[in-house]
């Protein structure tokens, strides 16, 4: 009887602290990111993707493409569906040829398009090209947001091949990273499942930019830069 009490109290000294480091080494975290959106055909199809593999993704909207009518439903749908939105400005000009003034116009006039779609700010900009300078992360950090860039790009945008795209993706994948696509084009939309279905059996779960930075780092900060989990600041 004594043997038996001391088992169980040992058991039960023991067993959470190796259960929860048993569940930590194997969790491996990914954030899916698309840029340029919302479009009226891809996207949904691509929620509806997400929904199905009960996974969490990214969408850096551009703000003129919120002023389309069916837009912004897309928009409301995927934040109600549990991803995040970020802001991908208002018309794809490039950061470095902006002034800190237009650079404000751009990213306020697009924070308040998604404000009126979703009632919430956006925390997250990943500047067009991913030209990031002092202005943008001044301007950032003044508008309460981070800059959100990637570190696993299959370039999407320019191969349009949806294998290629499949095994850039997932070729040197590791805990932390960003990957980002574009929900415009149909090699891309195309390559999406087929990520998801392999990533999730190598043990990764898909989760939005927010939830990535606040798992590895903490609370996700104003004014930095990511360009992984694992990277931030630079
Ligand atoms: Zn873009």
């Amino acid at each position: 009887m004594k043997k038996a009490f001391i088992l169980f109290s040992l058991l039960t000294f023991l067993l959470p602290a190796s259960v929860f480091a048993a569940e930590n080494s194997q969790i491996k975290y990914v954030a899916l990111t698309f840029d340029d959106g919302p479009h009226a055909k891809y996207t949904p199809i691509i929620l509806d993707i997400l929904k199905k593999h009960d996974a969490k993704a990214t969408f850096f909207v551009l703000g003129q493409r919120l002023e389309y009518e069916i837009l912004p439903e897309i928009v409301k749908q995927a934040e109600e569906e549990g991803h995040a939105i970020g802001s991908h400005m208002f018309d794809h000009a490039q950061p470095h040829q902006l002034s800190k003034e237009q650079l404000k116009k751009q990213i306020s006039r697009t924070n308040e398009l998604i404000y009126q779609i979703t009632g919430n700010t956006p925390a997250i900009l990943r500047p067009p090209y991913g030209q990031n300078n002092t202005r943008v992360t001044d301007v950032a950090a003044e508008m309460n947001m981070s800059v959100v860039l990637w570190n696993i790009d299959p370039r999407d945008s320019i191969i349009f091949d949806t294998n290629s795209i499949i095994n850039s993706a997932v070729k040197e994948i590791k805990d932390g990273d960003i990957i980002i696509l574009h929900d415009i084009f149909e090699t891309s939309v195309n390559a999406v499942e087929p990520i998801l279905k392999k990533l999730s059996d190598e043990g990764f779960t898909f989760v939005t930019v927010p939830e990535l930075i606040s798992i590895k780092h903490g609370q996700i900060k104003p004014g930095e830069t990511y360009k992984s989990g694992l990277e931030p600041c630079y």
